[in-house]
């Protein structure tokens, strides 16, 4: 193959477009590899007398192009050669990179691309202070978060330390979300596991009428009130119900105090009142009204007459020889004796009329609404009842003497009660086993 020097003034033309940098070179190669024009220009170039390029080592390589690096043929310094074939031509065009040159175009570059680091970083930045706030408010939230968990295991552990019953409710679900020890006493709850502690307790509410107040949405304060238990079990408590406004899920607080014990001592105490008052104005012997007693319902009876203008009657009467009767069986007997006349006077009158015990062995008899005409047949009844009566060891049969008298306007309790002694007096002059009605009645 012809080889010779190029015209270096053509070269120039061709190669003044490609840039090298200062230390680069580009040759003009023939199918030897060997030199046949150089740029930055050689003076005197004689191919002959310099080495083929020669690959140091090889890049990349195909049909048109190769990539290596190699000594320089000219000054021996290593450089980046890239060598293509140019167009129909017998020859190749290495172009020669310098290592300084590439560092340098390359730090070149990077300057160029400055504004475009800063402005990646002014993003990175950004980007990085975002990410940095997020971070911290994540970790105030989980702080918040434990503060909140922190505080609602106190308010727990003050729940469980209280003597008080008191329980944590959803008011929607009517679960229980906490119990303490008396609670659970007081509710019959099972007994809280070592490893549950701290976690909701998810049982079902089964009380009345807390159920109720709290589907009501109804607060309670300290009300006195009988619980219905799951059992159907019942027991007095004083109750507070409070809504709570906890984070997350509604919550009611429920308090109890259980006073079964002082309502037992006050329905004790009730029932002895009732006895003390029954026994203030009962005979003990007859269980019949004691005089007391006869004297302030003849008095309450005597004021309705005035007010009203109705009538009423009473009866008083005494049992005959009844010292005798005494002497003769016993003071026991005679006792035995005063119960069944009360028991005859209580089967021969009305339930609203009332009998009373007023002396050893006399007795009075109040009629409310009654004539005297009507009194003296209820007295005739128990006369007759008395004389069917027997006694086990007694053969003495038992009467008694009696007056009877009604209301008459101005009348006191003493006038009436004298009236139907003065009669009752009478009786016993005229015979005893008599009743003497007032004759003065219209
Ligand atoms: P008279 O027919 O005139 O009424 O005669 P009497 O014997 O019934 O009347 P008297 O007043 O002389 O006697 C009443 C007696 O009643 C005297 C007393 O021993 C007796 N007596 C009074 N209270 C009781 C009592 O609680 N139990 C008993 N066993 N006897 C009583
Ligand atoms: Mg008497
Ligand atoms: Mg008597």
């Amino acid at each position: 193959m012809a080889t010779g020097l190029i015209n270096h003034n053509f070269f120039q033309d061709e190669v003044s477009r490609l840039t090298v940098g200062e230390h680069g070179e580009i040759l003009v190669l023939d199918q030897r590899q060997l030199t046949v024009a150089r740029w930055p220009k050689v003076e005197g170039l004689d191919p002959q007398s310099y080495r083929p390029l020669q690959p140091h080592i090889m890049l990349s390589r195909d049909a048109s192009q190769m990539l290596f690096s190699a000594p320089s043929s000219f000054d021996g310094s290593m450089r980046l050669y890239s060598v293509r074939q140019t167009g129909n031509y017998p020859f190749q065009v290495a172009v020669g990179i310098s290592r300084e040159d590439f560092t340098r175009y390359v730090w070149d570059k990077a300057w160029l691309a400055l504004p475009g680091w800063l402005f990646v970083a002014a993003l990175t930045l950004l980007a990085l202070r975002k990410h940095l706030s997020n971070l911290n408010q994540h970790q105030q939230l989980l702080r918040g978060n434990e503060r909140i968990r922190e505080s609602e295991e106190q308010a727990r552990r003050i729940l469980d330390t209280a003597p008080l019953a008191l329980l944590l409710v959803n008011p929607q679900t009517l679960r229980i979300q906490h119990a303490n020890a008396p609670a659970r006493e007081l509710l019959r709850l099972p007994p809280q596991q070592p490893e549950a502690a701290g976690r909701e307790l998810n049982l079902p509410l089964k009380l009345q009428p807390v159920e109720r107040w709290l589907l009501d949405g109804e607060d309670a304060l300290q009300r006195e009130i009988e619980l219905e238990l799951e059992d159907k079990s019942r027991l007095w408590a004083i109750v507070s119900l409070q809504q709570l406004n906890r984070e997350g899920a509604p919550s009611s607080l429920i308090a109890m105090y259980d006073i079964s014990g002082r309502k037992q001592l006050e329905q004790q105490l009730h029932e002895s009142n009732l006895q003390l008052a029954e026994m203030a104005i009962t005979d003990p012997l007859t269980r019949l009204y004691n005089r007391r007693h006869g004297d302030m319902v003849l008095k309450d009876e005597i004021s309705r007459c005035e007010r009203y203008g109705q009538t009423m009657a009473i009866a008083v009467f005494d049992i005959d020889h009844f010292k005798k009767f005494n002497d003769q069986y016993g003071h026991q007997a005679g006792d035995d004796v005063l119960v069944a006349v009360a028991n005859a006077l209580r089967d021969s009158t009305r339930n609203t009329d009332i009998n009373a015990r007023i002396g050893g062995e006399e007795f009075m008899v109040v009629f409310p609404y009654t004539r005297l005409r009507d009194a003296h047949k209820v007295m005739l009844r128990m006369q007759m009842a008395l004389t069917h009566t027997t006694f086990p060891f007694v053969e003495q049969r038992i009467t008694f003497s009696g007056g009877i008298t009604d209301w008459r306007p101005g009348d006191t309790p003493a006038t009436m009660v004298s009236r139907a002694d003065k009669l009752l007096y009478e009786a016993k002059l005229s015979g005893r086993n008599i009743i003497l009605c007032d004759q003065d009645t219209p």
